[in-house]
């Protein structure tokens, strides 16, 4: 890892800058929520995301990861990142304890068209992890609720101890500039008292204006089909649905070509492309 006098110096894009884990709370079985702070006060300063954002973390001995960053970046200071253990980088990740130093790289990619999906109602459709980017875009409307006009969160999950960022979403709950519905798939201990079903079922539950909307959808690979589906029976344009895909990605600066698709990189040109531009992109889905 470099300090921040080397790093102009070096002007090498693909050094990680030094980070120290400040926080960590378990989510789900095999997901954490990390708050991370980079250990020089000019780095924090100095860093700025837009929500749909990633960085690339890496995990000294072992390789780096592209993750998505959990926070708004109204809430300066610190980073959140939800991590799920999926393989050599994120299992590594999760062994490291409190005040341990990781590497640390981005922001990357082009983030959500916030500017442009001010002053219109909000739509956020999450299914699982996909909760982690979209959280960061929400916090980000709520914490700039006056440009927004009306927001509905719909997230979805396997079973009822799969919801990431419990003691948030109940307070989301009680909010009432804010209509949150949530579904599990499977009551699986009966404890469950909304709505059993897919995400898609949700939209029965909501009134959406699909003129004045734009819907940001993240969650696994089998969900956009049905929930653009029902976005555009509900009359949405193909423009208004953002989604935000994952692909394997490698250097995050458009270098590599590792996630390259056709002419475009979800790294830089992505990771959240409008429907319109997936539909000319099949193979990313
Ligand atoms: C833009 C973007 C944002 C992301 N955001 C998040 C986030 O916020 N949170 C999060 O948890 N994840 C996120 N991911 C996913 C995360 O980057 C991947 O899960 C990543 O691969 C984890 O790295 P790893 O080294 O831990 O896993 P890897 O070791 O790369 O393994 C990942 C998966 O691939 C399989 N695999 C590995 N090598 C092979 C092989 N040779 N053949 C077959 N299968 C193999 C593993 O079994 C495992 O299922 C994001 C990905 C992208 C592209």
């Amino acid at each position: 890892m470099i300090k921040y006098e080397q790093k102009a110096l070096l002007n090498n894009p693909y050094l990680p800058l030094s980070c120290r884990i400040v926080a960590s709370t378990v989510q789900t079985d095999d997901t954490m929520l990390f708050k991370v702070r980079f250990e020089d006060d000019r780095d924090v300063e100095a860093f700025d995301h837009k929500p749909g954002q990633f960085v690339q973390l890496s995990v000294m001995g072992t390789g780096e990861c592209p993750i998505s960053i959990a926070s708004s970046p109204t809430r300066h200071g610190t980073i959140d990142l939800c991590i799920r253990k999926a393989g050599r980088v994120t299992e590594a990740f999760h062994n490291l304890g409190q005040n341990a130093v990781f590497g640390m790289r981005g922001p990357y990619g082009n983030g959500y068209p916030v500017e442009v999906m001010e002053g219109n109602n909000l739509l956020i459709v999450a299914g699982g992890l996909g909760m982690a980017p979209l959280r960061s875009l929400l916090w980000y409307a709520l914490d700039h609720r006056h440009r927004f006009k009306d927001i509905i969160l719909m997230y979805g999950t396997k079973n009822q101890h799969d919801f990431l960022f419990k003691g948030e979403l109940l307070s989301l709950i009680n909010r009432n500039d804010i209509k949150t519905l949530l579904a599990v798939a499977e009551d699986i201990d009966g404890s469950w008292t909304g709505e059993v079903g897919l995400v898609t079922d949700l939209f029965d539950h909501a009134e959406l204006d699909a003129g004045n909307t734009f819907a940001a959808i993240c969650g696994p690979p089998v969900m956009y089909k049905y929930v653009i589906e029902k976005l555009l029976e509900k009359g949405f344009s193909k423009g208004r649905i953002l989604m935000s895909l994952e692909r394997k990605m490698k250097c995050g600066i458009g270098k590599c070509v590792h996630c390259s698709v056709g002419f475009k990189y979800t790294c830089i040109d992505g990771p959240i492309f409008t429907y319109w531009d997936a539909i000319n992109m099949r193979e990313i889905i």
